[in-house]
C-alpha cells in the first residue's frame, strides 16, 4: 500500500530553509499592510507545536519508537487544518513552515480555518500494511487531545492516503466514542469522503491557468503547455490541459523530459506511466529537466519539487505564464526576475489551494450529513478559485507588488484581523 512511490524524490526542506523564506515574505506582507512587529512575532511561528513519541509493535515482535509532530500555526480564524506527511526527511522546521503555508492558503481561498500540519519520521515504503495501521492509530492516540473536528482537522499529504485517513478516523472515533467523520478529510467515499478530492489540486491549478491566460490574452485552445512532473498533480493537470484543447508540448519526471512541438499524446502517456509517476524511461529521445523548463511555450507548470526556477535559469524561461502546482518550485530571487521580465507567476499558495478547498467541502458535508455530487463540488471549487485568483491579481496590480507578495498579503490579512478582534494583539 501507499503505492505512490513517485514521492520518493521529496527532498529534505532543510536544504533550502523554507521556513526562513516563508517568514521573509510574511514580514514583507505585514509591512505592506501596515501591521506592527508584534503581529509578525505572533505569525512567524506556529502557536502550538507538539512532538510525540509513538511506540509501534513491528511484525518481527520488536517495538520501534517513531517521532511525530503536529503544528498548529494560528487558530484565530477557526480550527486549524492541514495534512500529515509520512517521510524519512520530515523535520520540525519543515512541519512548521508547511503549517504556515496552510494558513496562507486558507486565507487566500477564504476558508474558516487556520493552518496546521503533521508529520512522522518514517519510511512507509519499508513498512507492512499492518505496521502502517499501528503507526497511524498510535499517532492519533498521541495527538488526540489537540485535534478534533472543531480544533484541528488533518488530511493526507506526502506518502499518506485515504486508507491511512480511514484508520485515523476510526481511531479518533473510538477515543471520542462518537462516529467522527469530520475529524479528518481525504477519506474514502464510503466513509464520508468527497467527490472530486483526488483531482482537486490539478482542477484548482487548471482554473488558475484559465484566469491567468485571460489576463495575458492567451487562448487556451492551441496554447503550448509544459508540465514538469507527471505524478498526481502533473499528470491530471496535463490531462485537463489536453482536454481543454491546449497542446501539451513537454512533460517530465525524475528521469528526464519528453518534447514534441506538435503536442504529446497525453492519454497514451497516462496509460503508460507507472505508479511512481514515471514514463520517460520508455523513450529514447528524452531531454533533461533543465532543458524542459526553458522550452519555448506559453504556459509552464512546475509540478514536481522545490527550487526548480532559480536566479540561474529564470532569465531563460520563455513562457508567458508560470503556474506553481508544486510547493516552492521558484526561489524568491527568481520570482523577482520573472516578474521584472513581465512573466505572470501564479504562486503555489494560490495555485495549489484546490486540495484544501475540497477538503473543506468534505468537512462541511460531514458536518451537515448531506453529500454533494461531483458537479456541485466542481462548481463550488471554480467559484472560489476564480474569485481568489482575481483578488490576488488585483492586489498585485493595485499595490504594485509581485503575485507572491500579493498572495501573502491576501493570505495573512484575515488571520491578522482575527487576532486583533480577539484582542490577542
Ligand atoms: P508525486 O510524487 O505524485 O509526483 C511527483 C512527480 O515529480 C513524479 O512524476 C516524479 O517523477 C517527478 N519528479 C520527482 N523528482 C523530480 C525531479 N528532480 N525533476 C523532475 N521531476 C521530478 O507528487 P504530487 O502529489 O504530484 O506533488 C507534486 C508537487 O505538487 C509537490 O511539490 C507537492 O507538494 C505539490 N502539491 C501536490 C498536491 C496534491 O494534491 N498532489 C497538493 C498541493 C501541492
Amino acid at each position: 500500500m501507499v503505492a505512490d512511490k513517485g514521492k520518493e524524490n521529496h527532498q529534505a526542506s532543510d536544504q533550502h530553509d523554507v521556513l526562513k523564506s516563508t517568514q521573509t515574505v510574511i514580514h514583507l506582507a505585514l509591512d505592506k499592510l501596515g501591521y506592527s512587529q508584534e503581529v509578525y512575532e505572533l505569525l512567524k511561528e506556529p502557536v502550538r507545536m507538539l512532538t510525540v513519541k509513538i511506540p509501534v509493535r513491528m511484525d518481527d515482535g520488536k517495538v520501534k519508537v517513531f517521532t511525530g509532530y503536529r503544528a498548529q500555526h494560528n487558530d484565530a480564524v477557526g480550527p486549524t487544518k492541514g495534512g500529515i506527511r509520512f517521510h524519512p526527511n520530515v523535520t520540525e522546521k519543515e512541519v512548521k513552515a508547511l503549517s504556515i503555508w496552510m494558513s496562507l492558503k486558507c486565507g487566500i481561498v477564504d476558508l474558516p480555518y487556520g493552518g496546521g500540519k503533521g508529520g512522522i519520521i518514517c519510511d512507509p515504503r519499508d513498512m507492512s500494511f499492518r505496521e502502517l495501521e499501528r503507526l497511524s492509530r498510535g499517532y492519533v492516540r498521541a495527538i488526540s487531545q489537540i485535534v478534533g473536528p472543531s480544533k484541528d482537522i488533518p488530511a493526507p499529504d506526502v506518502f499518506t492516503n485515504s486508507q491511512i485517513m480511514a484508520w485515523m478516523m476510526d481511531e479518533y472515533s473510538r477515543i471520542d466514542e462518537y462516529n467522527s467523520p469530520g475529524f479528518i478529510t481525504g477519506k474514502p467515499l464510503v466513509l464520508g469522503g468527497s467527490h472530486g478530492r483526488e483531482t482537486a489540486t490539478a482542477k484548482g491549478v487548471t482554473i488558475c491557468i484559465h484566469e491567468a491566460a485571460k489576463k495575458k490574452g492567451i487562448k487556451l485552445k492551441g496554447a503550448r503547455v509544459v508540465v514538469q512532473g507527471f505524478g498526481n498533480a502533473g499528470s491530471f493537470l496535463a490531462k485537463f490541459m489536453h482536454d481543454a484543447g491546449a497542446k501539451v508540448i513537454g512533460i517530465s519526471d525524475a528521469y528526464g523530459g519528453l518534447h514534441d512541438k506538435d503536442g504529446l499524446d497525453i492519454d497514451y502517456l497516462l496509460d503508460r506511466r507507472d505508479s511512481f509517476g514515471t514514463v520517460t524511461k520508455l523513450f529514447n529521445n528524452t531531454i533533461t529537466n533543465e532543458e524542459l523548463l526553458e522550452l519555448d511555450c506559453d504556459i509552464l507548470v512546475p509540478a514536481a519539487i522545490e527550487n526548480q526556477i532559480t536566479e540561474k535559469n529564470a532569465h531563460n524561461i520563455r513562457a508567458s505564464i508560470v503556474v506553481e502546482a508544486a510547493n516552492g518550485p521558484t526561489t524568491l530571487e527568481a520570482t523577482k526576475i520573472l516578474t521584472e521580465r513581465g512573466i505572470l507567476l501564479v504562486p503555489d499558495v494560490l495555485a495549489s489551494s484546490g486540495g484544501v478547498t475540497v477538503s473543506y467541502f468534505e468537512w462541511v458535508q460531514n458536518n451537515q450529513g448531506y453529500y454533494w455530487s461531483e458537479e456541485e463540488v466542481e462548481e463550488k471549487l471554480e467559484k472560489i478559485l476564480v474569485s481568489s485568483f482575481n483578488n490576488v491579481y488585483e492586489t498585485s496590480q493595485s499595490r504594485r507588488v509581485d503575485m507572491r507578495l500579493a498572495a501573502y498579503m491576501v493570505g495573512v490579512r484575515k488571520m491578522a484581523e482575527a487576532c486583533r478582534f480577539r484582542g490577542w494583539i
